[in-house]
């Protein structure tokens, strides 16, 4: 679904991506460690084209979307990302957000656009909660509504950025739970945590990224068990 090659970003003059080199294959769920900084958030935002890539290239389906000519708006709507904050649009119902981009951006009918969005609040729990406005909701919840917004657009590949990173620890679990469901059901993700826990449960692959690059990646038990780096052991030392 995804291969990043040789990816480059800087700010000024500090070099943020230094050569990421990464692939996510369908169905698979590739998880993104690291320090602080070391450059996971804008790897995402980088993938999903909301950032200028330096240098490097970024294959979707094999198409290179990080040329100068590719069609972005047609490569975003292919991809779906969930940030940290629950950025639901406050002034509509659970059901609004969830129905917003198959209508806008997709073109989806209303009635079928608002069915689908009441089958996936379903599916991550929350249908009681259709009516309800964003400021009705717990983190949890408002974080739940983000992930069917997501999956509302039927995405080839899902972008999560820390998305329990806000939520009080008693919430994170709800969230985590539906990641978790969507890895079984198939769906191809690529995620940055700081879950260690969760890392090792869901991903078929974990790439611990270090100063912008990819360190050491391979399968969780063998990256979070027993890394071959210093820098790994170090880092999961601190946070486990
Ligand atoms: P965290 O675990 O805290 O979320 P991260 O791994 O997601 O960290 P990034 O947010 O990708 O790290 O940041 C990588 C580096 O890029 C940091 O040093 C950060 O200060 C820098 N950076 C990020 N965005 C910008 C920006 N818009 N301008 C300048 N520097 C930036
Ligand atoms: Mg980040």
């Amino acid at each position: 679904v995804l291969e990043v090659r040789g990816l480059v970003r800087r700010y000024g003059t500090t070099t943020v991506l230094d050569g990421v080199d990464l692939t996510v294959e369908e169905h698979r769920v590739v998880t993104l460690i690291g320090s602080s900084g070391s450059g996971k958030s804008t790897l995402l935002r980088c993938v999903d084209l909301l950032e200028e890539v330096d240098d490097g290239q970024i294959l979707l389906d094999g198409v290179d979307v990080s040329d100068p000519r590719a069609d972005v708006a047609a490569a975003q709507r292919r991809m779906a990302i969930v940030f940290q904050a629950f950025n639901l649009f406050p002034h509509m119902t659970a059901v609004q957000n969830v129905s917003l981009a198959p209508r806008v951006v997709h073109h989806v009918p209303a009635a079928e656009a608002d069915e689908r969005a009441h089958e996936l609040l379903r599916r991550v729990g929350l249908e009681r909660f259709a009516g309800a406005y964003p400021d009705r909701l717990s983190g949890g919840q408002q974080q739940r509504v983000a992930i069917a917004r997501a999956l509302a657009v039927q995405p080839r590949l899902l972008l999560l950025d820390e998305i329990t990173s806000a939520l009080d620890p008693e919430l994170v679990g709800e969230v985590l739970a539906i990641v978790r469901e969507l890895a079984d059901g198939g769906i191809t993700i690529l995620m940055a945590t700081h879950e260690m826990g969760f890392a090792k449960q869901v991903s078929d692959q974990v790439c611990f990224l270090d100063a912008g690059r990819v360190l050491e990646s391979g399968p969780p038990g063998q990256v979070l068990g027993d890394p071959v780096h210093d820098r790994t052991r170090q880092f999961l030392a601190r946070v486990i």
